[in-house]
């Protein structure tokens, strides 16, 4: 037998050699950690409801869905409560099949993870190296800086434009040699635009085909405005494109963590290498499938939220505050400095809503009730 690769290492130090200080520096006395963790931004979570006394509190602040679990989501977790000291398939053969037939794709097409957030930690170890660049548009999902930071990738910002949408052409400008992945958010989260069919082409034709451009559809399903790419198809039509997606906003699952991604075989695999070994727990693979099933009983609840959402916006162009279209479940209000001042009105009135520093605030659109007191809030203030 080979001895082990550790005793074939003459020039590592030994514990004692290091412990000893023999050139007199302090040994440390921690573990030694990488330095590129100091780079990585903390997630701010939506904060949890809170009112004053005898008023209902409303969390508006990390875009769920506020209906509660469908009955026939509910009778197959009751089921698989049943099978939790056994492991989850670790393959998700299951919902991988029942994705595949929803999206029109082969299973080695599919990859699933812990939410789409999961997935994009694996689609980030899958591509970059330290020092390798991430381009996405500023302000967007702000997990993207982290996973980029966790893998100590530098992230490159490319600044919404005036109407809150991505400049496709400055994405293409910013990609360099060094860029392995171009994430582009539409609907944006938190601003809500969506990118066009035709600027999508255009910046696909520029990007390198070595360079994988994400699709990140986490809100497609509130998506109406017509002009809207079909990423399936755009995946479909460009090798180094795929598509992001997650059962946890239109589908209410987001407490149970699942998501997936629509790639080419290639990228799917390596999705699936990178992937935290039986991550998908069993309650999450079967509450999606039944989820897919009950699709149109799921689609007519968002179809409730999108009236919502134009009444919304209705209400706040009526009393003059001029924003960009949503196409998701939440409006986004630019406000600046009056951040601050107009998260805290919205607080005091028992509403949890989202502030992003001195960029703006971004408010769920949730129960009917909840959505007409941040109208009265919205009024209160004063359109700017
Ligand atoms: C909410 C969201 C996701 C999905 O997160 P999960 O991990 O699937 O819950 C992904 N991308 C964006 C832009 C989001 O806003």
């Amino acid at each position: 037998m080979r001895p082990a690769a550790y005793l074939l290492r003459p020039r590592a130090r030994r514990f004692g050699a290091m412990s000893s200080a023999a050139d007199g520096s302090t040994p440390p006395t921690q573990p030694t950690l990488r330095t590129a963790l100091d780079a990585v931004p903390a997630y701010v979570p939506g904060k949890p409801a809170s009112a004053p006394e005898g008023v209902t509190a409303y969390k508006l602040s990390s875009n769920e869905n506020p209906f509660p679990p469908l009955d026939a989501v509910r009778v197959v977790l009751d089921k698989a409560l049943d099978v939790v000291n056994r492991y989850p398939d670790m393959a998700s053969v299951d919902l991988i099949g029942a994705i595949a037939a929803f999206v029109g794709c082969e299973p080695a097409n599919i990859a699933v993870g812990t939410g789409s957030v999961g997935i994009l930690g694996q689609i980030i170890q899958a591509t970059c190296d330290p020092g390798d660049e991430v381009v996405f548009a500023w302000r967007s999902f702000e997990a993207y800086p982290i996973v980029a930071a966790l893998a100590g990738a530098r992230s490159v910002m490319v600044p919404v434009d005036a109407g809150q949408r991505h400049q496709l052409g400055l994405m293409a400008d910013a990609v360099t040699e060094r860029t392995r992945v171009v994430i582009v958010c539409s609907p944006n989260n938190p601003t809500g635009t969506v990118v066009h069919r035709g600027e999508l082409e255009d910046f696909l034709a520029r990007v390198p085909r070595s360079v994988l451009v994400v699709l990140d559809e986490a809100y497609l399903e509130f998506v109406r405005d017509a002009d809207a790419p079909d990423a399936v198809a755009v995946w479909r039509a460009h090798p180094n494109v795929m598509v992001l997606r997650t059962f946890s906003k239109a589908y209410g699952l987001a407490g149970l963590r699942v998501g997936y991604a629509v790639a080419h075989a290639p990228v799917a695999a390596a999705l699936r290498k990178c992937a935290v070994p039986f991550g998908v727990n069993t309650l999450a693979q079967v509450a999606a499938i039944a989820s897919l099933e009950a699709r149109d009983e799921l689609m007519a609840r968002v179809d409730v939220i999108v009236a919502e959402r134009a009444r919304v916006a209705a209400g706040l162009a009526e009393q003059g505050w001029q924003l960009a279209p949503s196409e998701a479940n939440f409006v986004w209000l630019p406000l600046g400095t009056q951040s601050g001042p107009f998260a805290a009105a919205c607080e005091a009135a028992g509403l949890m809503v989202r502030r992003y520093a001195d960029d703006g605030v971004r408010v769920t659109i949730s129960e009917p009730e909840a959505n007409t007191r941040f109208l009265e809030v919205c009024r209160a203030f004063g359109p700017r």
